[in-house]
Parts: structure tokens; sequence; C-alpha cells
């Protein structure tokens, strides 16, 4: 493949399954002059099962800046390239960025071939709604971030999706009851589309049990997924402010909150920012 300028082609790779690589890909992988692959040697054996013979360069997070250059500068002399990552799609919670970026800078034609996502497979399956959905790739590995991180979409009413190794899940998924409650409904979708594939719709603190229960349902890859915030109608907000207002005539400002949660059924955290409010309002 060579011409006045040659083609980037982001490109797709299986998530587990082998079977999941589409013929396109196949074809692309085996016509350009070059892959771009994040770890060579992983990549090694998918092109091996389909007989992909392209010659391999590596691109990963600590090289992607000095190696993006180099590889415009072959994309200009006309050459061909296919970004791929260890799985799935190239940039989603892997690299690829700089790379797709500088391309399109130099006016390169980027060009995708779709195919395996780990959050598009689990959102698919997880009977959450699918309408609306934000990315929030990997929570921050330390509890401190990772709640302050839940907290600021702890309100989101679309499907929150998030990756997770098995090293974290469990933090992970005790922090996520803390912060959305544990009550949230949520999926937790694990090892998609391979041996032990596992898809388990439940509330937070089941699924955090249901990991716990077992060292096997720790291992391999995670995507949990989270139902939205249910949404705040005017007249639920009325309805809560009233209770909120009496409460705080008769009791401290924490215990007001804790007994309006029962009352209303209303988020605990919700009623505490708002009872704050209505006490700097004058109620
Ligand atoms: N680019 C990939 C994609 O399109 O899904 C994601 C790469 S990211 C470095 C790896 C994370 O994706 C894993 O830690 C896990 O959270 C998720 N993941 C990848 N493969 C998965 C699978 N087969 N089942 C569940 N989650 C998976």
């Amino acid at each position: 493949m060579s011409g006045a300028i040659g083609v980037l082609y982001v490109v797709a790779t299986p998530i587990g399954n082998l079977e999941d690589l589409s013929a396109r890909a196949v074809r692309i992988l085996s016509e350009v002059d070059l892959i771009a692959a994040e770890d060579t040697r992983h990549s090694a054996k998918l092109l091996h099962h389909y007989g992909i013979r392209t010659a391999v360069v590596s691109v990963h997070e600590h090289n992607e800046r000095e190696q993006a250059p180099r590889l415009i500068e072959r994309l200009c002399a006309g050459k061909s390239i296919a970004l791929i990552s260890d799985a799935g799609t190239p940039l989603l919670s892997d690299p690829g960025f700089n790379l797709v970026r500088a391309a399109r800078a130099a006016d390169v034609p980027v060009v995708p071939v779709p195919g395996p996502c780990a959050a598009i497979a689990a959102l698919s399956v997880s009977g959450l709604p699918p309408d609306r959905f934000v990315f929030e790739g990997f929570p921050p590995p330390r509890s401190a971030a990772r709640c302050a991180a839940f907290e600021a979409v702890r309100e989101e009413e679309r499907t929150i999706i998030y990756y997770e190794s098995s090293h974290r899940i469990v933090d992970s998924l005790a922090d996520m009851a803390k912060v959305f409650g544990p009550e949230r409904p949520a999926v937790l979708a694990r090892e998609l589309t391979k041996k032990f594939e596992t898809i388990v719709s439940g509330r937070l603190v089941e699924l955090r049990a249901r990991v716990l229960s077992e060292a096997s349902e720790q291992q391999g890859e995670f995507v949990v997924l989270i139902h939205g915030a249910a949404k705040t109608t005017d007249h639920e907000n009325l309805k809560t402010d009233h209770v909120l207002r009496v409460l705080l005539d008769a009791v401290p400002l924490k215990e007001a909150v804790t007994l309006a949660a029962r009352l209303t059924g209303a988020q605990r955290n919700r009623l505490y920012d708002r009872a704050l409010a209505l006490k700097a309002e004058g109620r």
C-alpha cells in the first residue's frame, strides 16, 4: 500500500475470543505496510493465528510521543499503517490518541476498522438503559481519589461505565457502594467472550458480596456498569425540602438528614447538601 499519502487505520481486535476479528480487519492488517501494536509479543499470537506477516512496531503509552512523529513521516511518505492495541478498540483506555491527533493534524486520512470494545459489549447485554451513557475508563487506584471521582458522577442520570482490573475490583466495588449507595442497581461483566464469561445484575452491595464470596470471582477483567441516578422531579424536591424544613426546626442537621432519608427514601448525600442549603437560606 503506497501512494501520495498513506492511511492510518485504527483497527479493533478481539477482547478474548480470537474469532471476533472482522474479515475486514484481517485484510487491512495483511495489506498495510506496518502494524503499530501496543505490545508486539502479545499481538504476535493474534497475527500468527490469522497468518498475517506484516512488520510490527511497538507504540505504547511510554513511547507514543516519540513514535508518533516517526510514524507520521512514514504515512506522509505514502506508507499505510494499522494501529492496534492489546485488546479491543485502540484509544479506549489504550494508547493511540497522540498518534491519531498528530495524523489528523497532518491531514493524513484516519480510517476506523470497528470491532470489539469491552464497554460497548458489556452495555449491550447489561439490561441497563443503553440510550445515554458515560464512559469513565479506569477509576483512580487510590481509595481517596477513587471516591472523589465517584462523587463527581454520583448524581449522573446516564448509565455509568467503568473498567476495572482483578486486583482492584473488590476495593472499587466497596467504594462504589459507599458513594453511589449500596442499593444502586449495577451490572458486573467479567471475562467477556472468554471461557469464564459472567454477567451479573444486582445492587452494588450484592455484587461486592458475590465477588468476595469466591477467589475465582475476582479473577479476570471487569466492566462495571452503574444505573444512573434516579431523576428527581420538582414535586419530589418540594416534598423533601418540606420534610427537611420541619425536621431542621426540631432536631440537629445530621439527625434531620437521617430521618429525612428514612421518610423519603432520598439519598443521604443529596439530603445533606440540601439541608445545608436550606440552613444557609434560613429555611
Ligand atoms: N481498548 C479496550 C476496549 O476496547 O475495551 C480496553 C483496554 S483496557 C487497557 C483493559 C480493560 O478493559 C480491562 O481491565 C477490563 O476492565 C476491560 N476489558 C477488556 N477485555 C475485557 C473482557 N474480555 N471482559 C471484561 N472486561 C474487559
